[in-house]
């Protein structure tokens, strides 16, 4: 099997501007009509999980691109106002707008992953002191969402590890530090089965928080424990294609914003990996 894909990370919290420079909204907006143009197909990542086990028609996904949205905000979901920036369409809404204007052919396989945090007290802190404290990064839309088809909603960690969080004792702020079984337990595990009971879907995919990971999280708990976390893959944020060689526990990312700022650009970062 041979075949080269390229995952793409967007924030929906990032908003800054109106520009794809600025605004991952505009972004996605503008980077689905410009693969579209380029003849780039959009597919689930679910099925890069089936090709890198060999259960798939891997020779498909040449040339493919996925979509992936890290933290689960609500501006994955709702159209809001961003203070001081306005309203903004929310990332399933530029999809469904996608769909209207250009008619479900253009991308017949459109979807995108909503990696989401699942500690709903984290979640609060992390709002209160990274967004603006309206409970905007909340789990209400997550079985709809699930249920609706164009958006798989999957795991993001227990809490990000976020450096918000107290206690303070623990390593916070990275996840290289999850190197242990009970902190991978928590992590991956407990994540799921709580994202599982609001989803109504137990995730099969993992992304890591600030897209670190530890050798211990990669080499020995991902391959050997797939009994108890039910996981296929796990994806980084190290930029690259995927391609049948790749590492299913540490997948590359393209991450909007710091490894493209325009269509033209991404289309140029993919220039070989998009090349059929
Ligand atoms: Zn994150």
């Amino acid at each position: 099997m041979s075949f080269s894909n390229a995952i793409l990370t967007y924030h929906s919290q990032n908003v800054g501007g109106a520009d794809t420079r600025n605004n991952d909204h505009t972004a996605l907006r503008a980077d689905l009509e410009a693969l579209t143009r380029a003849g780039v197909r959009v597919v689930p990542l679910r099925r890069v999980a089936d090709a890198l086990e060999g259960q798939a028609d891997a020779d498909t996904l040449n040339g493919t691109v996925c979509l992936s949205f890290d933290d689960g905000c609500d501006f994955d979901v709702l159209d809001m106002d961003y203070p001081g920036h306005g309203l903004q369409r929310s990332f399933l809404g530029i999809m469904r707008d996608f769909q209207a204007r250009f008619g479900p052919e253009a991308q017949p396989e459109l979807h995108a992953t909503a990696f989401v945090i699942a500690s709903e007290a984290a979640r609060k802190v992390i709002d209160a002191r990274s967004l603006f404290g309206k409970g905007w990064i909340s789990d209400h839309w997550w079985r709809q969402a699930e249920a609706a088809g164009l958006l798989a909603i999957e795991n993001h960690g227990w809490d990000h590890n976020h450096p918000d969080l107290t206690p303070a004792d623990q390593d916070r702020g990275g996840f290289t530090s999850i190197d242990s079984a009970e902190a991978c337990r928590v992590q991956v595990e407990l994540a799921a089965e709580t994202i599982a009971e609001r989803s109504g879907r137990r995730p099969e995919l993992f992304a890591y928080p600030f897209g670190e990971s530890s050798a211990y999280i990669r080499e020995q708990y991902f391959p050997q424990f797939a009994h108890r976390h039910g996981c296929r893959a796990a994806l980084g944020t190290k930029p690259g294609p995927v391609t049948a060689a790749s590492d299913r526990w540490n997948l590359p990312r393209y991450v909007c914003g710091r490894d493209w700022t325009t269509p033209e650009g991404l289309l140029k970062l993919l220039g070989p990996a998009v090349s059929v």
